[in-house]
Parts: C-alpha cells; sequence; structure tokens
C-alpha cells in the first residue's frame, strides 16, 4: 500500500473517539519496528520525521524512498502516513517535493499574521497534492538548556482561526510537554482542551509530548477530541534501556554477540513493545 494522507485515518479517529499513534522514527530499525508492529495490531499509524532525524538519516528523500521500499517488502496493508514533525516553512517544503504524506508546519513562533500567512500556503499546496497538514497554536513546553518549560496554552479563539484555514489537524498546547515531565507538573490543562474543541467542532486535535502522561489523562484526552498522540522520547527510552542491559550483562562478548543485528535485536524488541502498549492505550487497534 502506498503512503496515504493522515486525513481518512484521523476523521475516522475523531468520529470513533480514539487516537492514531504518530512514532517518531531515527532510522532503519526504528522504521521496521513501528510498520511491523502497526501491521501485527492491524492499526493506522503515522511516523513522525523531525528535521534533525531527516537529516540524521540523509536526507527526506532517503527517508521517503526508504519507508515507501519497506512498506512494499514488508507487505505492509495498514494505512500509513509519513510525516514531517515541527516543521520550518522550508523543510515542509523540502518534505512535499521528497514525497512524504503529511507536514506539520510549526508556525508557532512567527508572530500569529505571519504564521497564518505561511499555513495558508502551504494548505493550498498540500490540498492539491493530497497531502495532509498540522498546524501548531500556543507552545509544547520541553527543555531549553537545562530548564524544563512549561509551554503556553493555546488559546481557543487563535486555535478557531487556524482550523478555520482548511488545516488537517491541529496541535494545541495544553500544558503537554516535549521530553521527561518534571516530578512538579500539574498535569493536562483539560479546561483549555475542552474550550479549543468546542470551539474548533470535528477538527483533530494532537496531543505531543505524549511520553509520561498518565494512562487517564490519556485517555480523558482522547474523550475530548483529541485524535492523534505523538511518541518519541518513550521509544528512545526504551531502546536504550533494553540495549544498556544487553551490554551490560556482556552478551556483546559472547559469540557473535557483537553482530548489530544480535546487538540491536533487544532494542528494537523494546520499541515494539512500547508501540503495542501504546496502541492499546490510544484504542487504535484493528482500527486500519
Ligand atoms: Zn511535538
Amino acid at each position: 500500500m502506498a503512503l496515504v494522507s493522515a486525513k481518512e485515518m484521523l476523521t475516522k479517529a475523531k468520529a470513533g473517539h480514539y487516537a492514531v499513534g504518530q512514532f517518531n522514527i531515527n532510522n532503519l530499525e526504528w522504521t521496521k519496528c513501528v510498520l511491523q508492529t502497526a501491521q501485527e495490531m492491524n492499526a493506522p499509524v503515522i511516523l513522525g520525521v523531525s528535521e534533525g532525524a531527516g537529516k540524521y538519516m540523509c536526507g527526506f528523500k532517503t527517508v521517503a524512498d526508504m519507508t515507501k521500499a519497506m512498506i512494499d517488502s514488508l507487505g505492509i496493508t495498514v494505512p500509513v502516513a509519513l510525516h514531517l514533525d515541527h516543521g520550518t516553512y522550508e523543510g515542509a517544503k523540502a518534505c512535499i517535493e521528497a514525497g512524504f504524506s503529511s507536514i506539520m508546519f510549526d508556525g508557532s513562533h512567527y508572530p500569529i499574521d505571519e504564521n497564518v500567512e505561511k499555513t495558508r500556503e502551504l494548505v493550498a499546496i498540500c490540498e492539491s497534492k493530497g497531502m495532509s497538514i498540522e498546524a501548531e497554536v500556543g507552545s509544547i513546553g520541553g527543555e531549553e538548556d537545562g530548564v524544563i518549560g512549561m509551554g503556553e496554552c493555546a488559546d481557543p479563539d487563535e486555535c478557531k482561526k487556524v482550523a478555520e484555514l482548511g488545516v488537517t489537524m491541529l496541535a494545541a498546547g495544553i500544558g503537554n510537554i516535549h521530553g521527561k515531565y518534571p516530578e512538579n507538573w500539574p498535569g493536562l490543562r483539560f479546561d483549555v482542551l475542552a474550550a479549543i474543541q468546542e470551539k474548533t467542532g470535528v477538527m483533530p486535535l494532537v496531543l505531543h509530548g505524549g511520553t509520561g502522561i498518565p494512562a487517564d489523562q490519556i485517555r480523558k484526552a482522547i474523550s475530548l477530541g483529541v485524535s492523534k498522540i505523538n511518541v518519541n522520547t518513550e521509544c528512545q527510552l526504551a531502546f536504550a534501556a533494553a540495549t544498556r542491559t544487553y551490554i551490560e550483562e556482556g552478551k556483546d562478548l559472547q559469540g557473535k554477540g557483537f553482530d548489530p543485528r544480535k546487538l540491536l535485536a533487544p532494542g528494537c524488541e523494546a520499541i515494539k513493545q512500547t508501540v503495542r502498549e501504546k496502541i492499546e492505550l490510544f484504542g487504535s487497534a484493528d482500527k486500519a
């Protein structure tokens, strides 16, 4: 199956009160693990690619071509969207060119008028190519220079304004954070989420920073209109922990344990397990 826009899978998710997982990829193994797990669970899936990960994987064209070839050779039949995560204006254009099926334009650092203007232009291009596009309002917290910022909650009226530009999905800051959550994190702002949902109606909402949000808060967010949840750090932590155990147990020193196919296997299994748990939690199993 060819790459698809995220529009149909998210429209279905919003109507069916579940969420599609976006799992960020970093290399061949990551891509393979996410695709295989989505197929095994018969779940639609979104592969997220940050600009940094795109560069690391030798550019967006390499990522798009690798993913398409992998879908073909693994016999993947569930819907797969290849999505630029937190794209710049230039990055968004490069991904459209490279054959991605979805982009996020993160114009949240521009003044609202410029954000709106650039979003409008990219919406028109995506529409003409049958691609989906995500926009962001407010800001999502995270660590910068060792300090964890709490982000800025989105203004529901601003969300409405951006939703009306014709974007496919909308990321809104509601107290969520990229990376690990600090001990004193006060939790998601469900009052803000409910107000946004009320102003934006059927628009699928996106929750970034899915790592470490307690399961009950995830379920509540889905019930209030979140249809896409981004998971990145959690797969990285799981991969690193399993790889650490393998080496600490000296398995790389036994037989051919140094073979990368053996060395990376426990980490890959850990990514798969994380993706499985998230698909269960988000309710997207058997929704392909
Ligand atoms: Zn994000």
